[in-house]
């Protein structure tokens, strides 16, 4: 079932490499989730390793916007802090979020990644919409009741796929 499957697998975000899993695969832009794919929920705070990844996407030219379903003013405080676009309230894997979220930066469909930690969120709602997903191993296990129980589903589905970049994985790395 390809629609349920990640188009690539990552141990952690900051194993996406910028010149070669984006712009080398021709993807110039990013919807970016923030829960647990660049934001712990264990120290709600994004790791050092993660900022520095995200100011090297932008050296690479890659336009970010952030797609969340948090319903928290957190989503926008970060966007603020990082000077970046956002969407929150997504209600990923619904499309409606994404289509603004591609509107926000002028993208379209073929040259854009979707990048979060969920299956049934993040890359379902990629694939509806016909965009690329990367499936990224969660910052840390611990997250909201459902999304844990749904994780289980999820990582039946993954199988025995082998996330890339998982031998370099260094767990939550602090941030201060
Ligand atoms: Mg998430």
């Amino acid at each position: 079932m390809a629609f349920l499957q990640p188009d690539r697998y990552f141990a952690r975000v900051t194993r996406i490499s910028p010149a070669e899993d984006l712009v080398g695969c021709g993807f110039e832009f990013m919807l970016l989730d923030m829960d647990n794919t660049i934001l712990s929920r264990a120290s709600h705070d994004i790791p050092l390793d993660v900022k520095t990844w995200l100011r090297q996407v932008r050296e690479a030219g890659v336009g970010i916007c952030l797609l969340s379903n948090n319903w928290h003013s957190t989503p926008y405080e970060w966007a603020a802090e990082l000077d970046l676009p956002v969407v929150a309230k997504a209600c990923k894997p619904l499309p409606h979020g994404y289509i603004a979220a591609r509107a926000k930066l002028g993208a379209k469909s073929a040259n854009t990644v979707v990048v979060g930690d969920q299956l049934s969120t993040d890359v379902v709602g990629a694939h509806l919409l016909g965009m690329k997903a990367y499936l990224v191993c969660p910052l840390v296990e611990q997250d909201l009741r459902h999304t844990v129980v749904l994780r289980n589903f999820e990582r039946a589905l993954l199988g025995a796929r082998t996330p890339e970049g998982a031998q370099a994985c260094t767990g939550d790395t602090p941030t201060r």
